[in-house]
């Protein structure tokens, strides 16, 4: 039996949300039985849930996210599009990608297999859900935890408190061999650690002042080719939107601003926003868009990652998981993905026994965490005026040179393509350009610089000759 576990019977998870969910799945595989409380009701159906507000809001399923969710789910992907969720092959006319104020040039050509998937939020986690109800030793039941019990002799987590008043039910302690919180951003585990006599974690902060807005709306069919659309924010352009079809037809506009910029919040403006921010056949479609329902809106104060990896003292028998330990700037569609990402830490570190399973996925989950906090960092202080405590100097200069990049990937189709991969969590965590893209991005902007240079000495030619 690994050294800080204490058996494999009894797993806890609190929260069945994204991250809940994913651990329970995993945890399913290793403990004979995994009870999951959840305060939320669960509908029975892909419907918004009262607690998970942001599901109202335009969620991306990143390529490398459905790739990873599938690994925990499999059949997942081909049930999602028999259910009508849009599928992406290879088709880099249904992308519209705007970075940093540059459109990026995705529409020519794609050489590298690519596929994306289009679940609304509401239809991924039902989806997830249904599969994990389905599994014999896994029970999800609607409580709220309102505490996990300590024992400060074995320094270890032993179970939980179940809430008596929310729902209405009995006080409960409800013991366990492992817990994973998977509560969200607004967890209290660093402060139920400090009740523990444990030091809290360490934060990292970005704040980025994001305001979102949204609104769903029907067109004809045929209308908008492109399923996945985004505009983001820039240096100087504080509103950015994004825009994505469903597997029910309808499709999501989600506006947003950063450095506490206000979203527009009538559809009307909305539509006007994008008829200001893309191409204008797109204003040509949604001239015709219905709105459906009433807008939704949200406030994103500030990313935030709670360094649990850099503790030196921890309980044993809990884990933070999901937006629990950490979430990013929302805009760049990363959160539920990097969440699959920890769940997959938590399956490894199971499987090969570990002998302290929460550091090892505390100390994997940092890792694939550091790139890309950092390079949203970058993004965020260079061209979304974030304000953080700790902003190393090389962010800045990285900054320039990626707005170079971007430039380049306007017209420079593998460099678009490149990003577009990276952008998906692709390939790789890191957003760092290999020497043969740098190369690339380096010679097309000298031929651009130069073709404009010659371009502008015909002009002065020609308006010298000129009587
Ligand atoms: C506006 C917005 C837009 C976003 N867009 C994207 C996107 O485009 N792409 C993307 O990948 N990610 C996006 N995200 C991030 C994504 O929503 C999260 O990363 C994802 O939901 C994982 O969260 P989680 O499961 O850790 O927590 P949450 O989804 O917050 O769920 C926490 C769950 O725990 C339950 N809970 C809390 N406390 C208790 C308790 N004491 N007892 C029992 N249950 C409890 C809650 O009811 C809830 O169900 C976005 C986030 C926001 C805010």
């Amino acid at each position: 039996m690994p050294g800080k576990e204490n058996s494999r019977r009894h797993a806890v998870v609190i929260g069945a949300s994204i991250a809940g969910l994913c651990a329970a799945r995993v945890l399913s595989d290793s403990y004979s039985q995994v009870s999951v409380y959840e305060r939320d009701e669960l509908p029975g159906t892909a419907a918004n849930r009262a607690t998970v507000p942001q599901d109202r809001h335009l969620h991306m399923l990143m390529a490398r996210g459905a790739m990873e969710f599938e690994e925990l789910f499999p059949g997942l992907l081909k049930d999602m599009v028999a259910a009508g969720v849009p599928i992406l092959e290879n088709r880099p006319d249904c992308i519209h990608l705007g970075a940093a104020g540059h459109v990026l040039g995705t529409g020519q050509t794609l050489r590298d297999e690519f596929t994306a998937y289009v679940p609304s939020r509401p239809h991924l986690e039902w989806q997830i859900r249904k599969r994990v109800q389905a599994i014999g030793n896994v029970a999800i039941q609607r409580r709220s935890v309102a505490e996990p019990a300590f024992d400060p002799l074995r320094r270890r987590v032993t179970g939980v408190l179940l809430d008596p008043a929310d729902p209405p039910g009995d006080p409960e302690f409800v013991s366990a061999d492992f817990i994973v919180d998977a509560a969200g951003r607004g967890t209290r585990l660093p402060v139920w650690l400090t009740q523990w006599g444990y030091p809290r974690p360490t934060e990292q902060t970005l704040d980025i002042g994001i305001n979102y807005a949204t609104h769903y709306f029907r067109i004809p069919d045929g209308l908008i080719q492109e399923r996945v659309v985004v505009a983001g924010a820039s240096h100087d352009q504080s509103l950015g939107l994004g825009m994505l079809c469903y597997e029910d037809g309808t499709w999501v506009l989600t506006t947003f601003g950063v450095a506490d910029a206000k979203p527009p919040t009538t559809f009307g403006d909305m539509v006007a926003l994008a008829d200001q921010l893309l191409p204008s056949h797109f204003a040509d479609a949604l001239a015709q868009a219905e709105p459906v329902g009433e807008p939704a809106f949200h406030a994103f104060p500030a990313s935030k990652w709670r360094r649990y990896d850099k503790l030196d003292s921890f309980p044993a028998g809990i884990l933070p998981l999901g937006d629990a330990v950490v979430s990013f700037n929302p805009t760049f569609g990363q959160g539920m993905t990097m969440t699959a990402l920890q769940a997959g830490h938590l399956r490894r570190a199971l499987r090969s026994g570990a002998d302290d399973v929460v550091a090892e996925v505390n100390r994997a989950t940092a890792k694939t965490t550091f790139p890309v906090w950092t390079m949203n960092a970058i993004g965020d202080t260079s061209f979304h005026h974030a304000r953080t405590e700790q902003m190393p100097w090389w962010w800045r200069p990285s900054g320039a040179l990626f707005d170079q990049f971007l430039g380049a990937a306007e017209s420079e189709s593998v460099l678009a393509e490149w990003f577009l991969r990276r952008f998906s969590l692709l390939d790789s965590l890191y957003m760092v350009p290999p020497p043969r893209i740098i190369g690339r991005a380096i010679a097309h902007n000298m031929r651009m610089w130069l073709r404009q240079r010659r371009e502008r000495r015909g002009a002065a030619v020609t308006a010298l000759r000129s009587p």
